[in-house]
């Protein structure tokens, strides 16, 4: 009794590589995920030096659910996850063996370790209570992230805790917000992307950045709006629709692929008719031909990825760059030291090894997927653990955040990396 503990893989004082330990004596990881770095290097979390009882996925952006192929690639281990969870991420899965194939270099897994991941993988429901162990109960409870994303619950000798993962209270084009029906836990390791600050009112930002895709068009120009590949370019698209933008539209790379996913799981959508008709109104670019053809005329592209770490929106920022009457469009979270972030700060794009002069503006909308401050308090208040570790932040963020969650009388934790912390007070 009282000696489960929690060691932070990854994800403590960053954004990325999230995957923590828990040792609970029953040793399950939440999260195995990847961080993208200077010069778009990939890096790993933590090793895992011990065998693994199980390992819980909370949703399928790379930096949650990337590194689960290595780990596989050491041991196959039992993983928890929902449906959509194990379909997208398998996507990223086998678009990062292209990409090594292309590159010429090695994933650190084969794709038969893909095969292994389908064979050891568990899929859960949200608000289905499972036994992971004699000594272990886990459920999902909806996070209104992406599609599939879930927020982690596990009760262990009477105590509780809950992974947050990434979440949404508020109701998004795609999703409804989180469940956070979850009564009272213990303790909570809590994302706090955006623990400083709140997000300004979507109805009026959305139809704001609608109107200003559109101008840019009218004035003949191209409209690049680099997106996550799963979630933010198919709710671009359904926003641009939905606010009468006429203008074409391009989607262009892995996004396509997870849209067809989104539309198999029309029970984890908030309006998947609608979806679907804005999705059906988009050239969808399958070629390197029409990759040129999206060049031939001023148009809306929607491309990954959504930090410009890769994918064809670089192509597209490549050949348009001097075209001072287009405009890049920023709409999610630029994590440090990325291609993204460096545009943005500095109007360079720096791929490569080269560093070339953008001259079209560039604007952030923050259309964030995730829990803006208030609610995040609001969640904390309603959950009341005594301890809250904070994850998946940048270090000022979180010390900020810190201050807040004092008030509540919780107490709140900024774990170190490779460091391990009593996971109940
Ligand atoms: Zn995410
Ligand atoms: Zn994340």
């Amino acid at each position: 009794m009282g000696k489960e503990s929690i060691s932070f893989l990854g994800a403590a004082q960053e954004v990325g590589r999230s995957s923590f330990l828990l040792d609970l004596p029953d040793k399950i990881v939440l999260d195995t995920g990847l961080k993208f770095g200077a010069e778009n290097q990939i890096e790993q979390p933590l090793p895992v030096k011990t065998n693994l009882n199980a390992v819980i996925l909370s949703h399928a952006h790379l930096d949650h659910s990337g590194n689960l192929p290595k780990l596989f690639a050491q041991a196959p281990v039992l993983t928890y996850l929902t449906s959509p969870t194990l379909d997208l991420s398998n996507l990223l899965w086998e678009d990062s063996l292209k990409i090594a194939k292309h590159n010429r270099e090695h994933a650190g897994f084969e794709p038969d370790d893909l095969f292994l991941i389908k064979k050891f993988s568990f899929e859960v429901g949200y608000k289905r209570k499972l036994s992971i162990s004699p000594n272990v109960q886990f459920e999902f409870f909806d996070a209104g992230h992406i599609l599939g994303s879930a927020m982690t619950k596990l009760s262990v000798d009477g105590k509780n805790v809950l992974y947050t993962g990434d979440y949404n209270p508020a109701d998004t084009r795609l999703h409804t917000g989180a469940d956070l029906k979850i009564g009272a836990v213990d303790t909570v390791i809590t994302e706090s992307t955006y623990g400083d600050r709140n997000h300004p009112p979507r109805k009026e930002l959305e139809a704001v950045f609608a109107e200003d895709v559109q101008n840019v068009v009218d004035r003949k120009g191209w409209a690049l709006i680099p997106s996550f590949a799963i979630g933010r370019g198919q709710e671009v698209i359904e926003i641009l629709r939905s606010h009468g933008v006429t203008a074409d539209i391009y989607y262009d790379g892995m996004g396509q692929k997870a849209a067809n996913v989104m539309l198999k799981y029309p029970q984890y959508l908030r309006d998947p008719k609608a979806l679907k008709k804005a999705l059906e109104s988009v050239f969808w670019v399958r070629s390197g031909k029409e990759r040129k053809d999206a060049l031939k005329k001023p148009c809306v592209i929607v491309a990954s990825a959504g930090m410009l770490q890769g994918g064809p929106i670089l192509f597209y920022i490549r050949k348009l760059r001097l075209e001072t009457r287009s405009k890049l469009f920023f709409t999610g979270f630029q994590a440090e030291r990325t291609a993204g972030r460096k545009l943005y700060e500095t109007h360079k794009l720096e791929i490569d090894n080269e560093s070339l002069d953008v001259a079209f503006e560039t604007v952030r909308y923050e259309f964030s997927a995730h829990a803006q401050r208030d609610d995040m308090l609001k969640a904390l208040n309603k959950w009341s653990p005594q301890r809250a570790f904070l994850v998946h932040g940048d270090p000022d963020v979180m010390n900020t955040f810190a201050e807040q969650i004092k008030g509540l009388g919780i107490k709140p934790v900024i774990p170190e990396r490779g460091k391990t912390y009593k996971l109940f007070g």
